[in-house]
Protein backbone atom coordinates (compact mmCIF):
# COMPACT_ATOMS: atom_id res chain seq x y z
CA UNK A 1 0.00 0.00 0.00
CA UNK A 2 1.22 3.27 -1.08
CA UNK A 3 2.10 5.65 1.75
CA UNK A 4 0.51 9.26 1.49
CA UNK A 5 1.71 12.27 3.04
CA UNK A 6 0.53 15.99 3.02
CA UNK A 7 2.69 18.71 4.30
CA UNK A 8 0.88 20.39 6.85
CA UNK A 9 1.53 23.82 6.26
CA UNK A 10 1.03 24.06 2.22
CA UNK A 11 -1.05 21.33 1.81
CA UNK A 12 1.35 19.26 -1.14
CA UNK A 13 1.21 15.71 -1.68
CA UNK A 14 4.59 13.69 -1.33
CA UNK A 15 4.86 9.60 -0.53
CA UNK A 16 8.13 10.55 0.94
CA UNK A 17 7.31 12.28 4.06
CA UNK A 18 11.07 13.68 4.69
CA UNK A 19 10.55 16.14 1.52
CA UNK A 20 7.47 18.00 3.32
CA UNK A 21 8.48 20.64 6.01
CA UNK A 22 5.39 19.35 8.47
CA UNK A 23 4.63 15.57 7.10
CA UNK A 24 1.14 14.81 8.25
CA UNK A 25 -0.30 10.70 7.29
CA UNK A 26 -2.99 10.11 5.19
CA UNK A 27 -4.87 6.91 4.58
CA UNK A 28 -5.87 7.67 0.81
CA UNK A 29 -6.49 9.84 -1.77
CA UNK A 30 -10.06 10.53 -0.32
CA UNK A 31 -8.96 11.71 2.47
CA UNK A 32 -7.42 15.36 1.02
CA UNK A 33 -8.36 15.42 -2.71
CA UNK A 34 -11.64 16.90 -3.92
CA UNK A 35 -11.90 18.56 -0.21
CA UNK A 36 -10.97 22.18 -0.02
CA UNK A 37 -9.11 23.25 3.34
CA UNK A 38 -7.67 26.26 4.70
CA UNK A 39 -3.47 26.33 2.83
CA UNK A 40 -0.88 28.43 4.10
CA UNK A 41 2.13 29.51 1.49
CA UNK A 42 3.96 26.98 -0.49
CA UNK A 43 6.76 25.77 1.35
CA UNK A 44 10.09 27.37 -0.23
CA UNK A 45 11.34 23.89 -0.64
CA UNK A 46 8.20 22.59 -2.76
CA UNK A 47 7.87 26.12 -4.49
CA UNK A 48 10.99 25.27 -6.75
CA UNK A 49 10.14 22.04 -7.58
CA UNK A 50 6.39 21.60 -7.97
CA UNK A 51 5.75 19.46 -11.03
CA UNK A 52 2.02 18.77 -10.83
CA UNK A 53 -1.06 19.76 -9.34
CA UNK A 54 -4.98 18.24 -9.41
CA UNK A 55 -6.86 20.18 -11.97
CA UNK A 56 -9.91 19.26 -10.12
CA UNK A 57 -9.49 20.67 -6.37
CA UNK A 58 -6.30 22.33 -7.10
CA UNK A 59 -4.02 19.76 -4.76
CA UNK A 60 -0.13 20.03 -5.28
CA UNK A 61 1.65 16.67 -5.30
CA UNK A 62 4.83 15.63 -5.96
CA UNK A 63 3.72 12.33 -7.48
CA UNK A 64 1.00 12.51 -10.42
CA UNK A 65 -0.61 8.98 -8.95
CA UNK A 66 -1.68 10.88 -5.90
CA UNK A 67 -4.46 13.27 -6.93
CA UNK A 68 -7.56 12.58 -8.78
CA UNK A 69 -6.81 14.56 -11.88
CA UNK A 70 -3.36 15.33 -12.36
CA UNK A 71 -2.51 18.18 -14.41
CA UNK A 72 1.28 18.49 -15.16
CA UNK A 73 2.75 21.95 -15.16
CA UNK A 74 5.59 23.02 -17.39
ZN1 LIG B 1 4.92 22.35 2.96
ZN1 LIG C 1 -8.11 16.49 -6.66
Amino acid sequence: MTEIYECAVCGVVSKVGSNLCRPDRQEDIHDYCGTTRERGAMCTEIKGSLPIVCGTCGRPAKQADLICNPLMLG
